[in-house]
């Protein structure tokens, strides 16, 4: 597990070196911000799992702060744990209704203070396990087709940003339908969960193995051209081509079709995420066309976007 991060904002020296003794038996990291201007732009650079928020500061009001925080998406989600001087409860009730996950009253006591972070922190790390398993396809364990839009937009926008190149594979399992209809639909789950395994193993860690639908599964290659995008593909049917699967004494295997496209970004730009999608499934078709069981690459996208 990671270790998670800590931002504290305060206008106080004090109360800074207060906090990191306090805390250091929590195995945190722990960032210091002298007052509201730079706790929020710490906060969007540095993405910490818990924010710690002073309520009194001179320039803008911890109140303010959380509001800012809360008003703008790439902050809205980190925790913030107020601490304030003021034990009224009419404050803690403001500070909580702004969003806050719990509310500190200074002097602190240094077990509850601990107590109450790890409390946050907790409920973060679930957040975020939750999150990512919503990402994730239930039958195979790979990436789902919303996290499969959302990396290729972004795949594309940093093409786009800084002259990096994108790869698409899309493979669709040959007669999956037969497989389902002569053992059974349980067998062609097996099948699918052991495609599931195959990309774990045979894609890099750096590109995104996604369940595109049904039996259709996609690949997500960051920096990587027509030939890189090949040679992956390349693995994938290799792989395949020694799966063996068995039910009531007999044996069988599967193949797939496989269409590519990438985006070397010469000249005309990056494409958009639809173009490229295209592209790849206009080769997929193509395979399936031409007998099945191959890889098809797309026509050079740059030359086909230019002419449209
Ligand atoms: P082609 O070679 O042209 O791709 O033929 P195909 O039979 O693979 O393609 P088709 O699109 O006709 O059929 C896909 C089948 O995949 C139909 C559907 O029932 C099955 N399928 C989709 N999702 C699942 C699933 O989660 N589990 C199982 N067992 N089957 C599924
Ligand atoms: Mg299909
Ligand atoms: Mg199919």
């Amino acid at each position: 597990m990671t270790t998670q991060s800590i931002l504290a904002i305060d206008d106080s020296p004090d109360i800074h070196e207060l906090l990191a003794a306090q805390l250091r038996p929590e195995n945190l990291i722990i960032h210091h911000a002298i007052g509201a201007h730079e706790g929020l732009r710490m906060a969007r650079e540095l993405q910490p799992d818990l924010v710690l928020l002073d309520v009194d500061m001179p320039a803008m009001s911890g109140y303010d702060v959380c509001r800012r925080l809360k008003d703008d998406p790439q902050t809205c989600s980190l925790p913030v744990i107020f601490l304030s001087g003021d034990a009224e409860s009419g404050s803690k009730v403001q500070g909580l209704d702004l969003g806050a996950v719990d509310y500190i009253t200074k002097p602190f006591d240094s077990s509850e203070l601990r107590a109450r972070v790890r409390a946050a922190l907790r409920t973060r790390r679930y957040h975020e396990l939750l999150s990512q398993r919503a990402q994730l396809d239930g039958l195979t364990g790979l990436w789902n087709r919303s996290y499969f839009d959302r990396r290729l937009a972004e795949e594309l926008a940093a093409a786009r940003r800084y002259g990096r190149r994108v790869g698409l594979i899309l493979i669709d399992i040959d007669h999956f339908k037969k497989i389902n209809d002569t053992y059974g639909h349980p067998v062609g789950d097996q099948v699918l969960q052991a495609m599931g395994e195959l990309l774990h193993t045979r894609i890099r860690t750096t590109d995104a193995a996604c369940r595109y639908g049904g039996e259709e599964f996609a690949v997500v290659l960051s920096e990587t051209d027509g030939p890189g995008a090949r040679r992956a593909a390349d693995r994938v049917q290799e792989g395949m081509a020694i799966l063996r699967f068995h039910h009531k004494g007999r044996a069988f295997g599967v193949t797939a079709s496989i269409g590519l496209a990438s985006a070397s970004l010469l000249g005309a730009g990056p494409p958009t995420a639809a173009q490229l999608i295209t592209a790849a499934d206009e080769a997929l078709y193509t395979a399936k066309q031409t007998g099945r069981n191959r890889i098809c690459e797309s026509s050079p996208l740059e030359a086909r976007i230019r002419a449209i």
